[in-house]
């Protein structure tokens, strides 16, 4: 079981939809791990844990399966607990390049 804290986010037209996401890397890795929805979907399904942090609050948010909320719309993303906080949400979280 392994616990990845994400840090960018690369998003999709419409609705914003999360498509993949850049975790922290180690020392032992390359600095940011860039991993599809399918796989961090998989992966919680397989007992690893996703997280954000806020810098400001120095608070982490627990990251769930969920899908998109909008009206006829079924697609898989992910989202962020509803206790995070501004700069922990994973709809504030920068752009991955
Ligand atoms: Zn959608």
């Amino acid at each position: 079981m392994t616990t990845y804290r994400i840090v960018c986010v690369k998003t999709q037209h419409p609705h914003r939809h999360i498509v993949s996401v850049g975790v922290e890397g180690t020392s032992a890795t390359i600095p940011v791990q860039m991993m599809t929805m399918a796989t961090v979907r998989y992966r919680i399904d397989n007992g690893d844990t996703f997280e954000t942090y806020s810098p400001s609050m120095r608070k982490t948010a627990r990251v769930w399966k969920d899908t998109c909320k909008e009206p006829g719309c079924t697609f898989n993303v992910i989202r962020s607990h509803a206790d995070a906080v501004a700069d922990n949400n994973l709809d504030n979280l920068r752009t991955c390049r």
